[in-house]
């Protein structure tokens, strides 16, 4: 349980998820100090913060030791779209095991809870459906994804056994697809690919047959979970999902998305790369148990917000 003002260690505070929660921390009265070695996130989307007295940037890569003190810690560095995280695929594997061990070690030190934002991925390209946090997976180990996908389980694995074997107070939560303002218009992600593709009159790349499905969470229902698990007594370790079960194939996407637009684009084919998931819907029975929450922004209401966030943002640059 975070007291009323705290110094708050962000890893990935400069990416998307990361800048949203820098701000909702800051909002809710704690100091925070933002990591980020700016490999995939932005100064632009912490520009607005710099100014708060609360506020600290460090340029700072996890996979380096670093010394600080603070009373809580949510890890979050790592690329996470495919296209990122597959640029330098070592360095992605390095980020999510050894950027754990040195923020475990950390925790360690300081006696503080540190959360740790794990990822759907660890199921894999899952069988079991909706994904309950008791499945294990199924996950290829010498795939494209396979440097997210097994760092991301290792550093799941080092988590717990930080736990176990030192008591280290872990929170372990699961992301699903998550979208909203700040998302990189290059990043390669599906909601961002088709909007900024949608707002250009450009075509619409769908993967495959667009029958695969994924289920979109819009950003501030997704920091109100983190925020709320860290907010949980010690022994609350999860894993737990955090995403929005509404179920959406890829083809429905980009319609929802032109007809938003009021786009000229037109829907065009590419083939789906390697192992991409067929399926990916979260069961949130534990999150809206154990923290109460649960995501109240439709599909449609969260685009809305990101289709004007996107026109602002092509029409300067
Ligand atoms: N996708 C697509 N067109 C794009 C980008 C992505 O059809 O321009 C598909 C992709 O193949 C996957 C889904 O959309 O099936 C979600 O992709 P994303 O990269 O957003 O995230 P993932 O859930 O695969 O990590």
């Amino acid at each position: 349980m975070l007291l009323r003002k705290s110094t708050v260690l962000v890893t990935g505070g400069g990416g998307f998820i990361g800048s949203h929660l820098c701000e909702k921390l800051l909002n809710d009265g704690h100091d925070v100090i933002c990591v980020d070695n700016f490999y995939t996130g932005s100064k632009n989307n912490i520009r607005h913060l710099i100014s708060s007295p609360g506020f600290e940037l460090i340029r700072h890569d996890i996979t380096w030791p670093l010394y600080l003190e603070a009373d809580a810690i949510y890890n979050l560095a790592c690329p996470a779209s495919p296209i990122h995280y597959q640029r330098d695929p070592i360095q992605t594997a390095k980020t999510s095991v050894i950027g754990a061990i040195n923020m475990l070690g950390m925790a360690k030190r300081l006696k503080i809870p540190i959360l740790q934002s794990s990822t759907s991925e660890v199921y894999g390209d899952p069988k079991v459906h909706p994904q309950t946090e008791e499945y294990w997976g199924n996950v290829n180990p010498i795939g494209p994804r396979s440097c997210y996908d097994e760092g991301k389980r290792c550093a799941e694995t080092l988590f717990f056994d930080y736990h176990r074997q030192l008591g280290i107070n872990i929170k372990v939560v699961r992301i699903f697809n998550t979208y909203g303002p700040r998302m990189q218009p290059d990043d390669g992600r599906v909601v961002s690919n088709f909007i900024v593709q949608a707002l250009k009159n450009e075509d619409i790349t769908i993967y495959g047959n667009g029958s695969q499905t994924r289920s979109f969470c819009f950003i501030d229902d997704l920091i109100e979970g983190l925020v709320k698990m860290m907010d949980t007594p010690p022994g609350v370790t999860g894993p737990i999902n955090l995403g929005n079960p509404g179920e959406f194939s890829v083809k429905q996407l980009a319609e929802m998305i032109v007809e938003l637009t009021g786009s000229k684009s037109k829907i065009v084919y590419h083939p789906l790369p390697q192992d991409d998931p067929v399926q990916r819907k979260p069961n949130i029975s534990k999150a809206i148990e154990i923290l109460d929450w649960k995501p109240s922004v439709q599909l449609k209401e969260g685009l809305e917000k990101t289709i004007e966030y996107f026109r602002e943002l092509l029409a300067h640059l």
